[in-house]
């Protein structure tokens, strides 16, 4: 039998021999909507984000959905509606929070590369602050602002180059890497953004990195960056807001972060004990609010047994879930309604046409031709990365409610995909 403790329970389990999210029979879903589909539980992310919650009670603090993590037109509504912020990274992810029902001045627009047009487009909608990534960024924000006639609220990303050799799974927050401003030239950031009338500084921001599953590289972080809030008020230039960023990981394959509430008792703790306890506090969760409420459903399209490998040939690929393929990750890969005979271990891959395209590596199953099986922990970095390579259409998506199923996107058709493209005249 399956392992009770699935990435994302209680909301993804087995009743009866079927896997469930929620009240939802996961192959009844299939039958209706086909494969391969996502499927996200609105529980588990309001319970994802409920344990930060906890934590704040009482506090001066907002949470950013972190969007690129999935950017759905219907994942963000349960976050607005929630009370959330969000942090964006581009000028299309701006125009998908408003469509979504969020207000520009909850968003924070992060992103080491953002275009004038990005700028102009978020200063008027009137966002609550860009989290800047350059002294280059600050100059180019500042001329903007300035012909239109708007100050640019902002905040310095500092790179808080949090030691590797202890905390091996960072990857943005280490010198050496394109995110932020090196620790040492902080200050002078912020001295530069001062002397520009187009700016107004409120607050300063770190995201050290992604997937993170111990709380020892965000306090050493939130002391590196309380130091520097130190020097830089002791400038003149007073701090609004303190933004930690996201990363916290979640429960791929039986890794073990800390809870969310369980880190930020800890962080909070800290930042009482260094006078900061009352600041406006924000921070940019994506992945840890998303990633565990969701699965992709695939159905096995034939079995091809090898003379090193068994491959199971399943209906989704890279195209639909690139993090295999792109980042080797890990995803569980259950059936939804488990057999009774011996396992065989295949690798799971997908159609597309590269050796790349796998979804899981040396998998025992017990699978036929025609089984539906669930890859989990899929909410997050998987829909949102989707491409239409080898001209394969996006899955669909459905949100669960309860006993309730709702389509939030349609699968995407080939007209759809063919739609701007245009032969020679
Ligand atoms: C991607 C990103 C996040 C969210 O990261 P998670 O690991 O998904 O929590 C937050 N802030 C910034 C600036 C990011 O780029």
């Amino acid at each position: 039998m399956t392992s009770p403790t699935l990435p994302g329970a209680p909301f993804v389990a087995y009743r009866h021999d079927a896997l469930h999210l929620e009240n939802l029979s996961l192959q009844a879903l299939a039958k209706a909507h086909g494969t391969p589909l996502f499927v996200y539980s609105k529980a588990a992310m309001l319970s994802a984000l409920a344990a930060y919650q906890r934590a704040f009670q009482g506090r001066q603090a907002k949470v950013h959905y972190a969007m690129k993590a999935n950017s759905s037109l219907g994942v963000l509504q349960v976050f607005a509606q929630a009370g959330c912020g969000f942090d964006i990274v581009s000028g299309g992810e701006l125009a998908r929070v408003l469509a979504a029902g969020g207000q520009a001045k909850d968003v924070i627009f992060s992103g080491v590369g953002k275009r004038r047009a990005e700028m102009k487009t978020a200063l008027q909608a009137g966002i609550a602050c860009f989290n800047v990534e350059s002294e280059a960024e600050l100059d180019v924000l500042n001329e903007v602002a300035l012909a239109c006639g708007k100050v640019a609220p902002i905040s310095i990303r500092v790179n808080p180059n949090v030691d590797p050799k202890t905390h091996p799974y960072i990857s943005t927050g280490l010198k050496g890497n394109k995110f932020g401003v090196a620790h040492e030239r902080t200050l002078q950031a912020y001295q530069h953004a001062a002397s520009l009338p187009g700016l107004k500084v409120v607050g300063i921001d770190f995201h050290i990195g992604s997937q993170i599953t111990t709380s020892e590289p965000y306090m050493d972080a939130l002391d590196k960056m309380l130091d520097l809030v130190e020097q830089i008020e002791a400038a003149g230039i007073p701090i609004h807001h303190l933004d930690f960023g996201g990363g916290l990981g979640i429960d791929y394959n039986g890794d073990t972060p800390p809870a969310a509430d369980a880190l930020w008792t800890q962080l909070l703790a800290r930042l009482d004990e260094r006078g900061f306890g009352q600041r406006q506090l924000m921070i940019e969760p994506g992945r840890s609010l998303v990633g565990n409420a969701g699965v992709c459903l695939t159905e096995v399209q034939f079995i091809k047994p090898g003379e090193q490998k068994n491959f199971c040939i399943v209906d989704a690929a890279m195209n639909d879930l690139p993090r295999p393929a792109m980042y080797q990750a890990f995803h569980q890969i259950v059936p939804l309604h488990p057999r009774t005979g011996h396992p065989t271990v295949y690798d799971v891959v997908g159609p597309v046409c590269e050796s790349g395209d796998w979804i899981g590596r040396d998998r025992a199953l017990d699978v036929q031709a025609g089984d539906l099986l669930a890859v989990l922990s899929a909410g997050a970095y998987c829909m949102s990365m989707a491409s239409n390579y080898n001209t394969r259409g996006r899955p669909a998506e459905v949100l669960v409610d309860g006993d309730a199923a709702h389509v939030i996107r349609q699968r995407e058709s080939v007209q759809d995909q063919m739609r701007g493209e245009q032969l020679l005249s």
